[in-house]
């Protein structure tokens, strides 16, 4: 057996992983050893910029020195007790979480799609016996049974079959393929406001208000999926915000714990349908996971995060139009804040490899599109040095 312990030798690092791992991914040859601010560095000690952000989680970066305070701090005080007790972390966790969102109540899971299947629980108990759930076609919800059953990609629902029953996809931004599907037994409407594996599909402002008022008209619960694009990211601290619609059930994961496996399902207090015995994790908002989310909202806050975002995103935005102006083989650029995407007329993985190779972490979302999921904390000067790397590469 290969000896990982003490040796600087990437290869073999790679070489145990393929030998030992499921191969679920397909992952690029680099070992990551440490992090700081938005730069990532190999057991090499090459240094990369990261426009990826481990699947926009890290907001904050890495080795952001309060939140990293933080954590040492809990970690000397108690990792988990269960949630048979409170804990100061996760009660100020919770409430921080809904004074920003407008939501009333909250449960912790550890993924989004943990906080996805939560969501359809409660949606569907809400519902009282009406079962039907509507998603859209090109969304991302997750792995798990229930969070892949709505997930608008075949190829991720059918070698896995039978889903979760009565789901139907409509077509995201055509509001009249979503009126066709409602009916007397649907009790959930789940979307997310801008797709992100999907490809950055922002949603419209007539699409997202004509599906509140769907959902006010009869009864159905707006689930609104912020896994990848809330927490900052659009702009706003939860991009539904940018709309003046507030879902009834929220979903969130990735940034809320800035590296930490956490995610949540929040409501309004008229769709609290879960009550004692109906739900539960043994992890979901230990002490360490919470004390994680308190470091970042108190972040957001005094590093004036979301100013960053509109000011870098607008920044990011026209450097972007610029480059796409001079490749043919751009084709579309879409999204908002630090959550933006350029369409390719081909397959992209070259490319990414090739800026991999220059130091510069991207990440595509389906075969021909480029993702960019900065960490939040970016300067001006990082989307500078991304785009001539990337225009080099091109
Ligand atoms: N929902 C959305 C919108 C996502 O982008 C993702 C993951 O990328 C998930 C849910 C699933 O989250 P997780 O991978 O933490 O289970």
């Amino acid at each position: 057996m290969s000896d990982i312990n003490g040796t600087d030798n990437m290869q073999n690092i790679i070489d145990t992983g393929e030998e030992y791992f499921l191969h679920t991914y397909n992952r690029f040859p680099v070992v990551f050893e440490r992090g700081d601010g938005v730069h990532l560095y190999d057991k090499n000690g090459k240094e990369y910029l990261d426009f990826f952000a481990g699947i926009a989680v890290n907001a904050l970066g890495y080795n952001h020195p309060e939140y990293t305070k933080a954590l040492h701090e809990q970690i000397d005080n108690v990792l988990h007790i269960s949630n048979y007790f409170y804990s100061e972390s996760a009660a100020n966790a919770a409430k921080g979480l809904c004074e920003l969102s407008g939501m009333d109540k909250v449960f912790f899971t550890n993924s989004g799609a943990e906080a996805i299947e939560g969501a359809l629980k409660m949606a569907r108990k809400y519902g009282k016996g009406r079962k039907q759930i509507i998603a859209m076609e090109h969304s991302f919800h997750g792995r798990t049974m229930g969070a892949v059953s709505v997930t608008g990609t075949t190829s991720y629902r059918e070698p896995f079959g039978p889903m979760i029953t009565d789901v139907s996809f409509a077509k995201f931004n055509d509001l009249e393929s979503v009126k066709e599907l409602v009916n007397d037994d649907t009790c959930a409407i789940i979307l997310e406001t801008i797709q992100g594996e999907g490809g950055i599909n922002t949603a419209e402002p007539e699409f997202m208000k004509g599906i509140r008022k769907i959902c006010d008209d009869n009864d159905i619960v707006m689930i609104i999926d912020e896994v990848q694009c809330g927490m900052g990211r659009s702009g706003k601290m939860f991009a539904f915000q940018n709309y003046g619609v507030t879902p009834d059930i929220l979903t969130l994961a990735k940034a809320i714990g800035n590296g930490v496996p956490a995610g949540a399902f929040l409501c309004k207090k008229d769709y609290a349908a879960l009550a004692a015995g109906d739900h539960g994790s043994t992890y979901g908002g230990n002490p360490l996971v919470t004390t994680a989310i308190c470091a970042v909202l108190k972040a957001f806050k005094e590093d004036n995060i979301l100013e960053n975002v509109n000011e870098v995103g607008g920044y990011l935005y026209e450097k972007l139009e610029e480059l796409k102006s001079k490749h043919d083989g751009i084709i579309e650029h879409r999204g908002t804040g630090l959550m933006q995407g350029l369409v390719f007329d081909g397959n992209v993985k070259e490319i990414i490899l090739k800026a991999l190779d220059k130091g510069l972490v991207l990440i595509s979302a389906g075969a021909n599109i480029i993702r960019f999921l900065p960490p939040l904390i970016i300067k001006k000067s990082d989307v500078d040095e991304m785009i001539a790397i990337l225009d080099s590469v091109l």
